[in-house]
């Protein structure tokens, strides 16, 4: 199936398992009608849960192969070094600069003010490791137990470091270089295979997650929900449009097009990480980033870049400092950027993390942790849609530094643009 007509089929099926998950819900059947019972949580669940099942599949084997390919290609490049700072920077930059506009705004809009705190007695919260254990923990002891485990930052290392040794070893390191890329041709066509079905998987989960979505949370937290959308909107379209619009040099709406598998991958999953597959394909074959860099950039990115979890953060203290009725002052913001921006490094590209590291933020600051209680009632949807911010990001900044290392092909670029216009005229 052609690539535009793939994203078509994509984007029809969210927006079919969207209005049909929703129109379930308004129905409030009973818990064991046949439609809740062998539907939405028989044959919808299975679908989407295998769906899920098998993006992740891809992701260790992926972000391993291509980041020890990645690596190893750089390794060659002289200025390895500048790349690796320019894209971990680049990553940072961004991420802080999503707090700086998510703390402004919810200062503007108050999201917190006059909120009932009776519910946030009722939550444990769980216990944030310390930001010393944090930094020991991205240095894997044992690399198979860090892929066994599907621990990101260690195997990020880890394949960083084999990558470089590689292509330092000479000959012998040669041969397992081309075997790397050989491996990395074979899972990418395993990604290719995935997609094929991806309309049934999004179809399935978008079904059970909107059937099950519980909306009357959002009355009561209207203000902070449409806070964090707004921030959420105000960095996409203005901070990422800026971006691709003076340092890559391209259309911003041409880019998103491009990029429409990878966001609807991101807001029916909720993961950066079950994402990464097809962001890693789009931003190869229909952006223009060249494999050396993409195989770098985009599952570091996927591990480490998280703008929309930052954003959420951020808006989530100034909120709960409200409701609590407590003054964080400057320095407490200054506290607030420097670690939501360090605990979105930490956080996994996986639904609802994001809220278990914003009790490393509140903690740093001196405010309650139970405060996450109110708003774990409307996190679901916002966390769909943070998701999309955060692997909009990542190809952002891949396509940043492709086009500052010379590595962005135009060709490409234009080409996709050739080839959609055709099929629109057909
Ligand atoms: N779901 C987010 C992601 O995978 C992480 C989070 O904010 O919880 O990017």
């Amino acid at each position: 199936m052609d690539r535009s007509k793939l994203t078509r089929n994509i984007l029809i099926a969210m927006v079919a398992g969207f209005l049909i998950g929703s129109l379930i819900h308004f129905m409030a059947l009973d818990a064991n009608s046949f439609i809740e019972t062998y539907l939405v949580g028989g044959l919808f669940y299975i679908g989407g849960q295998v769906f899920i099942a098998s993006l992740k599949l891809l992701v260790v084997p992926l972000v391993f192969v291509s980041l020890v390919c990645g690596a190893g290609n750089l390794a060659g490049h002289n200025n390895m070094g500048v790349i690796g700072l320019k894209t971990v920077g680049l990553y940072l930059l961004t991420t802080a600069l999503a707090i700086v506009l998510a703390l402004s705004v919810a200062n503007v809009l108050n999201p917190g003010l006059g909120v009932n705190l009776a519910e946030a007695t009722t939550f444990a919260a769980k216990e944030s490791p310390a930001l010393t254990q944090v930094i020991i923990n991205i240095f894997p002891s044992n690399p198979v137990k860090a892929l066994a485990d599907g621990n990101m930052l260690q195997i990020i290392v880890f394949a960083i470091l084999l990558g470089i040794a590689m292509t330092r070893a000479g000959e012998q390191g040669q041969q397992i270089r081309a075997s790397m890329a050989r491996w990395n041709e074979v899972i990418m066509q395993l990604v290719l295979m995935l997609m094929q079905v991806a309309p049934i998987g999004v179809f399935c989960l978008m079904i059970t997650l909107f059937a099950k979505l519980g909306y009357s949370a959002i009355n009561d937290l209207i203000t902070y929900f449409f806070c964090v959308l707004l921030v959420l909107a105000l960095h996409f379209l203005v901070t990422f449009s800026v971006l691709i619009r003076f340092l890559v040099g391209v259309n911003p709406l041409t880019f998103y097009k491009r990029l429409l598998p990878v966001m609807a991958f991101g807001f029916s999953t909720s993961s950066s990480g079950a994402t990464l597959p097809v962001t890693l394909e789009t931003v190869e074959k229909r952006l223009g980033v060249s494999k050396s860099i993409s195989s770098f950039v985009v599952p570091l990115g996927a591990t480490i870049n998280m703008d929309g979890t930052a954003i959420m953060q951020g808006v989530a203290t100034v909120f709960i400092a409200q409701a609590y009725n407590i003054d964080i002052g400057m320095g407490g913001y200054l506290m607030v950027i420097l670690t939501a921006t360090m605990a979105s490094i930490g956080t996994a590209g996986v639904p609802g993390v994001g809220l278990i590291t914003l009790a490393l933020v509140l903690s740093q600051v001196g405010l309650p942790v139970e405060g996450i209680a109110l708003i774990i009632g409307v996190d679901r949807l916002l966390d769909m849609s943070r998701t999309v911010v955060n692997v909009v990001g990542d190809a952002t900044i891949a396509s940043i530094v492709a086009r500052s290392e010379g590595e962005f092909d135009d060709s490409v670029f234009a080409q996709e643009t050739r080839s959609m216009s055709a099929s629109n005229a057909a």
